[in-house]
């Protein structure tokens, strides 16, 4: 069975002249699947057309399982399920525009400390299709159109590249949801070789790297991932990133209570990024109960980040949207799944 959200307009062209019907009908299914809207609801299209494609295809919408609305911003946060697995997205309203937090797999398997979502492993990847449904779901349970995509949900999106590619040529695609690739944030811990492979290959979209500790000792004990790809690797592969794209880096930085909160974590990351086109993005933490950590207060992320700027190191310290809501990323589903 094809899942029609993995087509391309011209893939899906191809499946409707099999089925021994006119290529002009790809457009309009095509329409109707950027509507969110399932093979049944497709009201142009002829029966005996729908039935053909039932036969061989679907469409990949999620159940919503749960949403959880702040009253305080609007921000929705969706536990979906696929039959199989459970994922979650966030809806957010930005002056700018509305924008969700989308998962790239069900699960991960990168195993940093203090995130919810490896907690169980990697279920499985997901597919283009399935990461533009839980998009369309939103569009739909919203009526509100979406004009930012960041790949920050559950899952590391570099462990998933071929599928993630394909999903960020569709969501760009005119016929699709045509959302400009500046408007795509897309998330690694820092899978090395696809840094470079990404830098060639999505050279407007922007890149965001979880970098959360100043040194690879630190970084070794909160993220896995440092030992395989340490930051003698990762640093000059961000700096050979903005050098080829001309493109500012975004380095996450989740603040820890006395994990990377200190006066020489600061100084240590300023050296570190030191001339590089880029800027650190603070996370406070949002509690795990499960992992044990906790969270900085506001005042200290206030003077993490002073430092950092005197340094001459642009910083921010990351909104909070839907404080009311704040289970921390992840939380949904693996509340399901216990
Ligand atoms: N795997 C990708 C994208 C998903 S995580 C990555 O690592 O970048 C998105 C961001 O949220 C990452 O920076 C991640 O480290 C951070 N994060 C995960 N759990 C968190 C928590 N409990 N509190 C704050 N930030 C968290």
């Amino acid at each position: 069975m094809t899942n029609l959200l993995d087509l391309q307009l011209n893939e899906l062209e191809e499946l409707i002249v099999s089925l021994n019907e006119p290529k002009f009908r790809a457009k309009q299914v095509y329409d109707w699947l950027y509507k969110g809207k399932d093979i049944d609801e497709m009201k142009n299209i002829p029966s005996g057309l729908k039935e053909k494609l039932k036969e061989v295809s679907y469409v990949s919408l999620p159940e919503i399982e749960r949403v959880q609305v702040s009253s305080l911003d609007g921000t929705r946060k969706y536990l979906y399920s696929y039959g199989d697995i459970a994922i979650e997205s966030v809806f957010m309203k930005y002056k700018f525009g509305n924008s969700i937090c989308v998962s790239t797999q069900a699960g991960c398997r990168m195993g940093c400390r203090f995130c919810a979502s490896t907690i169980n492993g990697l279920d499985r990847n997901l597919s283009p299709g399935e990461i533009m449904g839980e998009i369309l779901q939103a569009m739909n349970d919203t009526g509100e159109r979406i004009s930012h995509i960041v790949l920050m949900g559950t899952g590391e999106p570099f462990d998933n590249y071929e599928n993630v590619s394909k999903f960020l040529r569709l969501v760009n695609s005119k016929e699709g949801l045509n959302i400009g690739w500046r408007n795509i944030t897309v998330s690694t811990c820092g899978l090395v070789p696809y840094i470079d492979r990404f830098g060639d290959d999505f050279r407007e979209v922007n890149l965001a790297i979880s970098l959360h500790e100043p040194n690879d000792e630190k970084r070794n004990a909160l993220m896995p991932v440092n030992r395989s790809y340490s930051l003698s690797e990762l640093i000059p592969a961000c700096r050979r990133y903005t050098e080829k794209t001309g493109r500012r880096i975004t380095f996450e930085y989740t603040l820890v209570k006395a994990v990377n909160d200190r006066d020489c974590d600061a100084q240590e990351l300023a050296s570190l990024l030191k001339g590089m086109l880029c800027h650190v993005n603070l996370i406070p933490l949002n509690a795990v109960k499960e992992t044990g950590f906790s969270t900085v207060e506001k005042a200290r992320a206030l003077e993490f980040q002073k430092m950092l700027e005197k340094k001459g190191i642009p910083t921010t310290i990351r909104r909070e949207m839907g404080d009311d809501i704040d289970a921390a990323c992840g939380q949904l589903r693996l509340e399901k799944n216990h």
